[in-house]
């Protein structure tokens, strides 16, 4: 019997992590899977560049939700998903991370009595403030297998009382890293193209709403960078919503190379090249450390606290490294091989 899984992505960051496991689902007998993108992200090279360079297959199922506020993306998203599963009628659905579409596709999943699988589950910031950590903490509550990361996302889970289901597999972005850094090799190009002297530049992301939303956060956020800009140049692939809010704010960007948001090969390649690496990304913080470099977050807080314990990742406004240790938590580059496995057997 043929399972079937219906995957929700929308987000960049899902993208990429649903590359890993929709590979590992095609690598499994037994299972089946239907994707809907709920069109969260949307520009060209916020969304399709990553199903063209990650080989993931054309989502059967494109609702163009995006804009407006939490709300109201999450509300539309809700009542456009809820006609797709009952016609589709899946065995599981398959959320990740923690955006609108991941809270929209598990509560439409939750109220159909359809069971929800969650990847990169358990992880927390314990700032309720944050968009993403709200979007997560209810997905986790209303799923029956919950996909960790990290012993800590265990723990975390525990401590909320949600002990059934609970898998530590590892981080799908390490098989992503695995998989990209590979391909990159012969495919990208961006650190000639830009001139840039390996491991004498710097990479940058900036787009949570925390940094973006406020103009004297972001200001803060843009003068640091710009006085760490004197060490080294710094590349900044910049979010829509960053662009935005600098033309807004009237915040100028010129000490910075910066360049339109890049593919997932060109960012593999940036980061194997970079001496150093600023974001408030949670995806980054990780690859960072993937490719051994260090990281700085521009954040209060982290989700990836073993990143800052194992001496590879600090806060910005925080201690400086601790002593570097290596991570073992993040798997063999398998966890997407196991989630589709487990799902499977469930
Ligand atoms: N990323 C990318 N191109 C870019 C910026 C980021 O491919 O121009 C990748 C990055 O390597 C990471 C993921 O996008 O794998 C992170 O996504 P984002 O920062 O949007 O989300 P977060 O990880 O914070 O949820």
């Amino acid at each position: 019997m043929t399972r079937k899984i219906l995957t929700v992505v929308g987000a960049r960051p899902q993208f990429i992590k649903a590359a890993a496991v929709s590979r590992a689902i095609r690598e499994t007998d037994g299972l089946d899977e239907v994707m809907i993108h709920t069109g969260q992200h949307f520009d060209a090279d916020m969304s399709d560049v990553f199903f063209d360079e990650l080989d993931i297959p054309p989502p059967a199922y494109r609702l163009d939700i995006h804009g407006g506020g939490h709300g109201d993306m999450t509300g539309r998203m809700l009542s456009a998903i809820e006609p797709v599963l009952l016609s589709e009628k899946p065995d599981w659905v398959v959320v990740y991370g923690d955006t609108n579409s991941t809270l929209a596709g598990s509560l439409a999943a939750a109220k159909l009595h359809i069971p929800i699988a969650h990847v990169e589950a358990g992880l927390r910031s314990f700032n309720r403030r944050m968009p993403e950590e709200i979007n997560r903490v209810l997905t986790d509550h209303v799923a029956a297998l919950q996909f960790c990361p990290t012993a800590q996302a265990v723990e975390n889970l525990e401590a909320e009382g949600i002990r059934t289901g609970v898998h530590h597999v590892g981080d799908v972005m390490y098989d992503a890293t695995m998989f990209a850094a590979k391909r990159a090799k012969d495919r990208s190009t961006i650190i000639a193209d830009m001139s840039l002297a390996p491991k004498h530049y710097a990479l940058a992301t900036v787009h949570r709403a925390e940094n973006t939303d406020d103009p004297a956060a972001l200001r803060a956020v843009i003068d640091y960078l710009n006085n760490e800009a004197k060490k080294f140049p710094i590349v900044l692939p910049l979010h829509p919503r960053t662009r935005h809010a600098a033309e807004k704010f009237g915040i100028q960007l010129d000490r910075l190379r910066v360049i339109g948001p890049v593919g997932y090969l060109d960012m593999a390649t940036l980061l194997g090249g970079a001496a150093a690496v600023y974001t408030d990304s949670g995806g980054l913080q990780k690859e960072a450390y993937f490719h051994r470099v260090p990281c700085t977050t521009l954040r209060d807080e982290t989700e990836w606290v073993e990143t800052v314990t194992h001496g590879w990742n600090r806060l910005w406004k925080g201690a400086d490294f601790a002593a570097r240790r290596e991570i073992g938590e993040y798997g063999d580059g398998r966890a997407a091989h196991k989630i589709a496995e487990i799902v499977k057997a469930a």
